[in-house]
């Protein structure tokens, strides 16, 4: 049997009992004849209240020291982990970021991970041990502590199960698994067996928070195989995947809804090349980023241009809009901070037709005015009211049949 690696998030090692429900799965699997690495989180909120320390101290903690401070999280629950396996009666060794060889770049916060050493680790696993690695932390060339963004630790997980070539990758958390849609939204939602690396990462983009991305983008790289699951039964979760031809044989495998987003208007830019290029510019100076672009041309050479944005970023945005308007000789800017998103998505749509037909027609039948359409060529976007969102998921979501049982 094949090495596999284990993650477990906050929840899953909140407290002493659950750090010992981790601890003897770990163990279970390492009787089952698996080599076993266990990549674990910070306990609980301990990462939330870390930052909420620092900003006690200072508004702008040094990015560096943030990551000094972040990663002891981890080191926390690797140790305590480790002593519940030995406990038991089992060998194993905690290692952070830096001792198991886990190199990034220098971006302190959101550094990326350029290489991974795993000699220390097979080392450790041919001697008999169960390995638990630090999440979200790794080490510069220079040995600085760095972290890889909230929620990293699933990157670590995957990005060693593809260095480790392990069999799978498993990540232990608190929901049973990913659903057609948000289960507090649509009650109707239900799990899925299997969901592959572009419509996982598609969902990701549209504001489903399962995973971090980047373990995903990760996984679909090295063809890790994924399994999230829960971390309090054995019931199988849903397996992240390469895509099988039977998978396109629905067009539709999931929705999500992203209600954190703003709509500006340029209106009456003078329509001449250029222009577009000028105001897409100015709004990446200002760091921000843009989801939805609009352009619809006016009589007289004039043109309104849309643009949605987070919400978070929204005021930066109309900032640099109003701004905008003045240099080119626009016509003024209009806002809307109450839009949302609406998604379908699913590797189907490659060779199913009629799914857009179908999505506007949900809309319309929830009398929920589409405010614009985008499309990838695997998922279909609509803008919409705020306050219409949740329920025109839900339409969709029904349209799609997305509650029934029999799935590719
Ligand atoms: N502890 C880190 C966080 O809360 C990393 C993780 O849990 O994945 O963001
Ligand atoms: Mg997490």
């Amino acid at each position: 049997m094949g090495l596999v690696v284990q993650k477990f998030g906050g929840t899953s090692v909140a407290d002493a009992e659950r750090i010992t429900a981790a601890a003897r799965r770990a163990i279970r699997a390492k009787l089952a004849g698996h080599q076993v690495v266990v990549v674990v989180s910070a306990m609980g909120h301990t990462t939330d209240e870390l930052v909420n320390l620092a900003y006690q101290i200072t508004e702008n903690p040094p990015k560096r020291e943030m990551d000094m401070l972040l990663s002891t999280g981890e080191q926390i629950s690797i140790a305590l982990v480790a002593m519940a396996i030995h406990k038991i009666g089992h060998d194993a060794i905690s290692m952070t970021g830096g001792q198991v060889g886990l190199y990034t770049d220098s971006a302190h916060t959101k550094a990326r991970i350029k290489q991974i050493n795993a000699e220390r680790i097979f080392k450790h696993l041919k001697a008999g041990r169960i390995v638990i690695v630090a999440g979200f932390q790794g080490v510069t060339e220079e040995g600085d502590i760095t972290t890889l963004g909230r929620g990293g630790s699933d990157t670590t997980a995957v990005a060693l199960a593809a260095a480790l070539q392990a069999e799978r990758c498993e990540i232990y958390t608190d929901v049973n698994g990913i659903y057609t849609a948000d289960p507090r939204i649509v009650p109707k939602a239900r799990k899925l067996d299997r969901i592959s690396y572009d419509e996982i990462l598609e969902l990701a983009s549209l504001g489903a928070g399962v995973m971090h991305s980047r373990s995903i983008e990760f996984g679909k790289k090295y063809r890790v195989p994924i399994h999230v699951r829960s971390s309090l039964t054995d019931e199988p979760g849903t397996m992240i995947c390469e895509e099988t031809t039977d998978m396109e044989d629905i067009a539709v495998r999931g929705a999500t809804v992203n209600k954190n987003l703003a709509r500006l208007t340029l209106m009456g830019v003078p329509d001449r090349r250029g222009v577009a290029a000028r105001i897409f510019q100015a709004v990446a100076e200002g760091n921000v980023v843009v989801d939805d672009i609009i352009q619809n041309p006016l009589p007289d050479n004039r043109a309104n241009i849309s643009f949605t944005v987070a919400l978070s970023d929204f005021n930066e945005a109309k900032a640099i809009a109003d701004n905008l308007n003045q240099e080119i000789g626009g016509l003024g800017v209009v806002y809307d901070d109450q839009v949302a998103k609406v998604s379908v998505v699913g590797v189907g749509m490659r060779s199913h037709t009629g799914v857009a037909a179908k999505m506007f027609q949900a809309l319309a039948e929830a009398k929920v005015n589409i405010q614009n359409i985008s499309t990838s060529e695997i998922k279909i976007s609509c803008i919409v009211a705020r306050d219409e969102a949740d329920d025109a998921l839900r339409r969709i979501h029904s349209a799609f049949a997305l509650d029934a049982e029999d799935e590719a």
